[in-house]
């Protein structure tokens, strides 16, 4: 079925052509085992011929860690990926808001989960984007039974495509439950983040975020949201979090580059104290994130988190 949001113009083996061209073999090695990494990076248009990204660095930064984590032996600098997305923005110019997915994978027809024998490639595609959940009311989350793998077995600092059966069979199961997303706890019952995003609690006055060694993503979203707070004096826990925290939580934050920041409005049926709006701390993270992507906030250090692209 094809996806109307895709956008014309891709990266594949090193030129850009259109998308409909950048096909692979059904024998591909990463379709085979997973075994490719990828990143998701928002956009955002300014006029007919400005466009910026949000943390750009970051992205390329954390996507060159996994290739490097994963033993893919790719490489490319960021001054050259940079001018990737900048000639893929002038081909496609998006007529709204967007995402860029930058992978890399293996596309050799061999068999056999064998790296030293597999050369990997970047491809890159975008897509229209604007919001990624319903925002008409919070997130109703179920604590998934399928437990978050641990980094001894697949990293978890890296977005490695074949690790995310991990978040379609939590995700599915909290679906086929009635629940719109699913939370993961870790083999020791410690919380760790939702399917495609970080989490942030505010409770009893404290803001607690999960530690990353529990086996969440080091997101992007919520290191911004946590320097955004921090801007503001508020001290952040980092810790070990455990399931009746999450029940008796003041605010749920969710945190992610498709649903940006948003809240939680229960789990498990237990009902979150602002669940029903975002709540003070949600609130103020939305606008000061809002005045950054409008490049109207005050400290250029946010600002500078976004990357502008003429046409
Ligand atoms: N956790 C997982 C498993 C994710 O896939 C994502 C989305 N990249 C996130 C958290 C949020 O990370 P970021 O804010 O960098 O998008």
């Amino acid at each position: 079925m094809k996806n109307k949001d895709i956008l014309k113009y891709a990266f594949f083996r090193k030129e850009v052509i259109e998308f409909d061209k950048a096909n692979v073999s059904i024998a591909a090695n990463s379709l085979q085992y997973g075994g490719l990494v990828f990143g998701g990076i928002r956009g955002y248009k300014v006029d007919e011929n400005n466009y910026k990204i949000f943390r750009l660095y970051d992205h390329y930064k954390r996507l060159m860690d996994a290739n490097k984590i994963m033993a893919f032996g790719y490489d490319i600098s960021y001054e050259d990926f940079k001018n990737i997305i900048h000639k893929l923005i002038k081909y496609n110019t998006p007529k709204g808001n967007f995402y860029i997915r930058p992978f890399i994978f293996c596309d050799q027809e061999i068999m056999g989960p064998k790296l030293n024998k597999l050369t990997f490639d970047l491809a890159i595609y975008m897509q229209n984007l604007d919001d990624y959940v319903n925002k008409e009311s919070g997130i109703r989350f179920m604590t998934s039974s399928f437990r978050k793998y641990n980094d001894s077995a697949i990293s978890t600092k890296a977005k490695v495509g074949g690790a995310y059966v991990n978040s379609m069979l939590a995700t599915h199961q909290a679906n086929i439950c009635g629940f719109d997303e699913a939370i993961l706890l870790n083999d020791e019952g410690h919380v760790t983040e939702a399917s495609v995003a970080n989490l942030l609690l505010v409770r009893n006055n404290q803001i607690l975020l999960p530690i990353f060694t529990d086996g969440s993503l080091e997101g992007i979203t919520v290191r911004s949201a946590i320097d955004i707070l921090k801007y503001h004096n508020f001290k952040v826990l980092v810790r070990n979090i455990d399931r009746s925290t999450l029940y008796t939580a003041d605010e749920l934050i969710v945190t992610g580059t498709a649903m940006q920041v948003f809240y939680g409005q229960e789990v498990d049926g237990r009902k979150i104290t602002h669940g029903d709006n975002p709540g003070p701390i949600t609130t103020l993270i939305q606008e000061e994130m809002q005045k950054i992507i409008d490049l109207k906030h005050e400290n250029p250090d946010f600002i500078n988190w976004l990357t502008l692209f003429k046409i």
